[in-house]
């Protein structure tokens, strides 16, 4: 099985482009909520997710069907919620309900249909494997997570003892990132999803600045 990342690293930077899609940020300060720690080193691994209700603000010009820019929380259109709840995917978490957002333009901008909701991928534990080719500004020192401060990733493959069980989620060894399965690609690129975009590996010079590898 393959695994790629969810570009939601560059969210900011892309909404600038040309016909680039719109980031999301929070109108009221948000509630938060912690995800689980590691259960061998109990660090904390992950951003903390955003908790139902909360209010949202498309900063961008143009609405696709995923935004970021909410730590581990994601904000999808209803179409993608509605494709992805009827089919065998696993890994994501919908609210109940949807979200109540503002546009920053026109709301005509927005084509992929009037409701957003929150959506929480499943944490998974899943250090990655020798064959990923990671190179480390800070290895990781526990087997469980696996979590360190990854400078550079030829691909992402994870232990085999420790492989996710979903198709969409949030991998110890790469805090931050969001990641799916092969099949959750297919079916996001063969339903023509916007925003979405595929991440094979990177390299970083600095923390802040990468080179993405996109699938
Ligand atoms: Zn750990």
């Amino acid at each position: 099985m393959h695994y790629f990342l969810v570009d939601c690293w560059s969210s900011l930077t892309r909404e600038i482009e040309l016909n680039g899609f719109s980031a999301v940020r929070a109108v009221h300060p948000r509630d938060l909520e912690d995800l689980p720690r590691c259960p061998a080193c109990e660090l904390p691994v992950w951003p903390r997710r955003t908790l139902f209700p909360f209010a949202i603000e498309f900063t961008g010009r143009r609405v696709g069907d995923i935004a970021f820019h909410l730590g581990s929380t994601a904000v999808v259109s209803s179409r993608f919620m509605s494709a992805w709840s009827n089919s065998n995917l696993t890994g994501l978490l919908f609210s109940a309900s949807p979200l109540e957002a503002k546009f920053l333009f026109s709301d005509s901008a927005c084509r992929v249909g009037a409701e957003f909701f929150a959506v929480d991928p499943e944490p998974e534990f899943c250090p990655l494997s020798e064959s990923a080719g990671a190179t480390y500004e800070e290895p990781p020192s526990c087997e469980t997570c696996g979590t360190g401060v990854v400078d550079s990733l030829d691909r992402v493959e994870f232990l085999e003892s420790h492989r996710p069980s979903t198709d969409f989620f949030l991998p110890s060894s790469l805090p931050g990132w969001f990641a799916v399965s092969e099949r959750a690609l297919g079916f996001i690129s063969d339903q023509g999803f916007l925003n979405f975009r595929f991440v094979r590996g990177f390299s970083s010079r600095s923390g802040s600045e990468k080179t993405l590898d996109y699938a």
